[in-house]
């Protein structure tokens, strides 16, 4: 797993103008501890109607550096009961899969797009879905994988912002960004749908084998970050406007 410099900046390859854009590297132990902190904020969530009904809330699991990660759809009874995604019928499907590739859930992150159970199971609602967004952003910014699998038609039409349907769309990857982040997205079938349809869960396999492959081909290239920092050369006339060595940079606030 990658293992950054902590504190350390570094710029694009190319730059147009003499006010380039820098980006900041994190360490995993530094994205990790953030992650925690949103962790912390979503337990107390009651940003939609969601948190008068849960027992608990499923912020997701597994590695907080993973290259690959999941999105489901919202917990179900097991999951709200434990306040663990996929640790269903679903959840072992999806960990025999992972198996079949030779990787363990303990190497990926898990997560849904809702992270409250709606109530028996129904579809999440869009005021639901809008105001768990963040958490999800957050949680892809921080973890900085390389693929995202969607599993289902929720995830994938949040993630790709459209309203074409998995069965079109499964198995076939594309590079998307994502909140501040450039993913290879890469939509399958829910496993909970290819639990009770063969064919289904044939199709399922033969998507899943993929994974390794575009696992190998690495980050797409990033977007640039939006604020612009002025060029050495134009900094040297204003050195006192510097920040002092230990304040945070001014490109932290990308959020
Ligand atoms: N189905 C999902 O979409 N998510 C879970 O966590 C469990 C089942």
């Amino acid at each position: 797993m990658r293992e950054l410099a902590s504190g350390r900046h570094h710029r694009p390859a190319e730059s147009s103008s003499s006010a380039s854009t820098i980006a900041v590297v994190r360490s995993a132990a530094e994205r990790r501890e953030q992650l925690k902190a949103v962790y912390e904020e979503a337990r107390e969530c009651m940003r939609c109607p969601l948190h008068q009904t849960r027992t608990n809330v499923v912020f997701g699991a597994g590695n907080a550096d993973a290259d690959l990660m999941f999105i489901g759809e919202a917990p179900g009874a097991t999951e709200d009961r434990i306040g663990l995604p996929f640790v269903g019928q679903a959840g072992k499907l999806l960990e025999k899969l992972l198996g079949e590739i030779g990787m363990e859930r303990k190497q990926v992150w898990i997560t849904n797009v809702l992270r409250c159970r709606p109530p028996d199971n129904r579809d999440p609602h869009p005021n639901e879905i809008e105001a768990c967004n963040d958490y999800l952003d957050r949680t892809i910014d921080l973890i900085e994988p390389t693929v995202i699998c969607t599993l289902g038609n929720f995830s994938t039409k949040l993630l790709r912002g459209d309203t074409t349907g998995i069965s079109h769309l499964h198995g076939t990857e594309e590079v998307r960004v994502v909140g501040p982040r450039a993913v290879r997205l890469y939509p399958l079938y829910h496993p909970a749908a290819a639990l009770y349809t063969p064919s289904m869960l044939e199709t399922l396999r033969a998507d899943f084998n993929r994974i390794p492959e575009l696992l190998a081909l690495g980050p797409p290239e990033q977007p640039r970050p939006l604020e612009p920092v002025p060029a050495v050369e134009e900094l040297e006339d204003d050195v006192e406007e510097l920040p002092a060595v230990g304040d945070p940079a001014p490109q932290l606030g990308l959020f």
